[in-house]
């Protein structure tokens, strides 16, 4: 499944967990429809903390139209860290980064490798 946009009502409701969650980081997986990511799958086992998020992803359940992960940074700074790459890595798919000040304009969505890739955003 090739993911290539995104859910203006995802981008808003990722940026209010964010701003909730502040100043720990927010964590989530995503899931996708028809190549649309529209949903925050909150799983049991997420544990939020201010220095990294963990995933328990044994936790996730068997789920194809799982399209990665959404996370927060408590910064300024949507890249990801090198913690954020293995993690990426590890699960592939499609993953989202915001930063402060949690606004449409402040995530960034990368592949597994960490790169930039550009969303359409749908609205
Ligand atoms: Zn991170």
């Amino acid at each position: 499944m090739k993911i290539n946009a995104i859910s203006i009502d995802f981008i808003d409701g990722f940026n209010e967990a964010a701003r909730s969650t502040y100043p720990d980081e927010f964590l989530c997986m995503t899931r996708q429809f028809d190549g649309v990511i529209t949903e925050m799958l909150m799983l049991p086992g997420t544990v939020f903390g201010d220095e990294h998020s963990f995933l328990n992803t044994w936790m996730a359940p068997i789920d194809y139209s799982i399209a990665g992960s959404a996370h927060s940074h408590p910064g300024y700074c949507n890249m990801p860290s090198d913690a954020d790459k293995d993690f990426f890595g590890n699960m592939g798919g499609v993953h989202l980064i915001t930063c402060q000040p949690y606004d449409r304009s402040s995530w960034q969505a990368y592949d597994c490798h960490g790169e930039p890739i550009e969303l359409e955003i749908v609205y």
